[in-house]
């Protein structure tokens, strides 16, 4: 089936289609740099921004699908979680295009996007970052997210029909928790990129900061949970004693050391998910995702694990409407009803409900 997807759950204005799990295009419009001087993002922002690029992104996604409107099957749109306001900006646009275009629609679950967006091999195949492994996504599989907004772990048995959330995050996101210690070290949003850059010149090692949720107390009630709030607490009085005693901060050795951790978490945990419950692959999503310190050494834990890794390229793995298309495409061919048109936006909608 031929699927238009809408993303506007955050900052990315996404419009992506695809024909079953081939991408015919992915336009991606962000609104980041307007959030930059408030160093994180600005849901009333946001959602103004995606009012202002939604009708250009679906011209251009038209014009690059090499597509008319009239030729969809269907519109696939994320209507939670995320932001609210910017989440009703894409669920009015789907609606309106539905409704004029007598097309079905289908209100799916973004974290499930993420997930599905591993299904668009055409992209893969000449993608940036893969992993060389084009295979198709088999399940089970362990999916671990990393986003500005979200840092969950996930179960897929199947991706329309069966996917639990095994942990997530108790405070910050792990996106959230780099451009906040970012800011610790007076570097400019996001955070991510700038950490990569000066950690470039740091010592891993040099500083031991704490692995959240990892003690035996903690890890028998949140085995799969993650908690990066410590983290940060503890950079920023690092940072402080520093400055107190006169002395320099180092801050390419914090900045390796704050990432070694942040990885060290997030991998612990994944594969600890792989193994319990005898999963044998891992897919990572999520803007984090472009991380070069958490894609070695994802690669490196995999392979000494015996653990598939797949990472899909990083325009696929940032928010985008094509895994969002894709997802409505794979509602389709399983033979799912499309949604009705009552539903709204639901900022906080649980991974289960992979559609509304
Ligand atoms: P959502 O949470 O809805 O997926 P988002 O806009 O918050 O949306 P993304 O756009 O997927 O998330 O990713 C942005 C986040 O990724 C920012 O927090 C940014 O700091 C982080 N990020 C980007 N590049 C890197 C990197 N190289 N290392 C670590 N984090 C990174
Ligand atoms: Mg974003
Ligand atoms: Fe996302």
């Amino acid at each position: 089936p031929l699927v238009l997807g809408i993303e506007t759950s955050c900052d990315e204005t996404g419009i992506g289609i695809v024909r079953g799990t081939t991408l015919l295009s992915n336009t991606i419009a962000s609104s980041m740099d307007e959030h930059a001087r408030y160093g994180g993002v600005v849901p009333e922002i946001a959602a103004r921004a995606h009012l202002d690029e939604l009708v250009p992104a679906i011209n251009a996604a038209v014009a690059e699908a090499g597509i008319r409107l009239s030729d969809l099957d269907a519109i696939a749109v994320t209507c939670g979680p995320g932001l609210s306001g910017a989440l009703m900006v894409g669920v009015g646009a789907a609606k309106a295009l539905a409704v004029a275009l007598d097309k079905p629609i289908y209100a799916v679950n973004h974290l499930v996007g993420h997930v599905g967006a591993d299904l668009l091999q055409g992209e893969l195949r000449h993608g940036d970052t893969n992993t060389g492994d084009t295979a198709p996504l088999e399940y089970p599989t362990i999916a671990l997210l990393v986003s500005g907004g979200h840092t969950s772990l996930l179960l897929v048995r199947d991706l329309v029909s069966d996917v639990e959330l095994l942990g997530e995050t108790i405070d910050d996101a792990a996106g959230e928790a780099f451009d906040k210690v970012a800011r610790l070290l007076s570097l400019p949003y996001p955070g991510g990129p700038q950490i990569d850059r000066v950690a470039l010149g740091g010592n891993p090692k040099a500083i031991r900061f704490p692995r959240g949720l990892s003690q035996p107390k903690d890890m028998a009630v949140h085995r799969y949970d993650f908690s990066f709030s410590g983290l940060k607490t503890s950079v920023a009085r690092f940072v402080e004693q520093r400055q107190d005693a006169g002395e320099p901060v180092p801050i390419g050795d914090v900045a390796a050391s704050f990432r070694e951790a942040v990885v060290d978490i997030l991998l612990t945990k994944a594969l600890a998910a792989c193994a319990d419950y005898g999963v044998p692959r891992l897919l990572l999503g999520g803007g984090v995702i472009a991380n070069k310190r958490l894609r070695e050494v994802a690669t490196q834990r995999t392979d000494a694990a015996g653990i598939v890794l797949r990472i899909p390229p990083l325009s696929l793995c940032t928010d985008n409407g094509a895994m969002i298309a894709a997802l409505g495409a794979q509602l389709i061919m399983a033979g799912h009803e499309p949604s009705t048109l009552q539903f709204g936006a639901d900022s906080t909608l649980p991974v289960g409900q992979i559609q509304v």
